[in-house]
């Protein structure tokens, strides 16, 4: 039986296609590949190659037809719009594709008997901490549609499975960063919103400077404190998560971080370090919808469902990312 991935042809979703083809599993991916790359997923150095199936989740009758077309044993749903700006400036764009599209995809699992999902959400959720780090029993009170979304998917998620049996393991990611080790795949955005990627990109000369986004937040330097995580190790959590739900049939919801934070300027200076370029910084106002400091405890998944996470270390994160981007300058050029 396989696995169906949504969303398999963006930056997470096409590591975690690479991990779940590393495992051996049997993989489907369906992407409307607005967003996505076709080449993130057809790269000879991967273990095989999904089948594609391009088409938008809003289409009830194309979803109806891979359902129907396939043995699926059970899904990894990424498909969806992140960026937080565009969401405030364009909620109902959001809710759209992020919620209703959502409903869509459950709605088809109930009538063709999938019973497993893995959900892609984020520490968007739950907005202005309480606690650092924030533990998957904080308080939810997103500051953006973007949370808004992944938390109203979330919800429905837990009457789903309470009406319909529908097993779920949500993730709430932190700040996904790097690149596959192969080389093959990595980070291409457009627009990039990204910090790691936009320092890469200002190293590589392709942008004057970076900008920081404001210096007078409660943290040691003044500037924003996040929790970055390789995608790899990232991808593998999804691996583990649809193993649990093989072997526990239990709903679960896990934090995605390393339990470490860093600064904006410690960012650009460890890129400056691996890249051994100059990169300009600039400061600038604060971005909207930003919070003081985002720092995980993934105290729960690690025992759980054993994650460990293998590129912990900055200074790794970035070489990996630097790799992809030295190489690809362009990104997948496919646009
Ligand atoms: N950031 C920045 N300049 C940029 C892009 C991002 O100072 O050009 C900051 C941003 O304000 C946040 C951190 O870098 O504090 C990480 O931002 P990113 O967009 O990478 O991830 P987010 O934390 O929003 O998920």
């Amino acid at each position: 039986m396989a696995i169906l991935v949504t969303g398999g042809a963006g930056y997470i979703g096409s590591h975690t296609v690479a991990e779940l083809l590393e495992k051996n599993e049997e993989v489907i991916v369906v992407d409307n590949l607005e967003k996505g790359h076709r080449d993130a997923i057809m790269s000879d150095k991967l273990n095989g190659c999904p089948k594609l199936f391009v088409g938008d989740l809003r289409d009830k009758d194309f979803l109806k037809e891979v359902f129907s077309k396939n043995d699926i044993e059970a899904v990894i749903h990424f498909a969806a719009y992140i960026e937080v700006g565009e969401s405030v400036a364009n909620p109902l764009k959001y809710y759209n594709n992020n919620v209703i599209a959502t409903l869509n995809l459950l709605t088809a699992m109930k009538e063709a008997g999938v019973n497993k999902i893995v959900f892609s959400s984020t520490a968007a959720t739950y907005g202005e901490p309480e606690n650092i780090p924030i533990l998957e029993t904080d308080k939810t009170f997103p500051t953006n549609p973007y949370g808004e979304t992944k938390l109203a998917v979330e919800k429905a998620l837990k009457w789903a499975d309470n009406a319909y049996g529908i097993k779920h393991v949500i993730l709430r990611y932190f700040n996904a960063s790097g690149a596959h080790v192969s080389g093959c795949i990595g980070e291409d955005h457009s627009p990039e919103t990204h910090l790691i990627p936009l320092v890469i990109q200002a190293a590589l000369g392709k942008r004057e400077s970076i900008k920081i986004f404001g210096n007078d937040y409660n943290t040691p330097d003044g500037t924003c404190v996040r929790d970055y995580i390789h995608v790899s190790d990232l991808a593998n959590a999804h691996y583990l998560a649809l193993q649990s739900l093989r072997t526990r049939e239990e709903s679960n919801i896990y934090n995605l971080g390393n339990g470490k934070g860093f600064s904006v300027r410690e960012v650009i200076d460890v890129v400056r370090k691996v890249t051994g370029r100059p990169i300009k910084a600039e400061d600038a106002p604060r971005r909207p919808g930003d919070p003081a400091i985002l720092v995980a405890s993934s105290e729960k998944i690690k025992k759980e469902l054993n994650w460990e996470p293998k590129m912990a270390d900055l200074e790794t994160i970035v070489s990996t990312a630097w790799e992809w981007h030295k190489n690809h300058p362009d990104g997948y050029n496919d646009k």
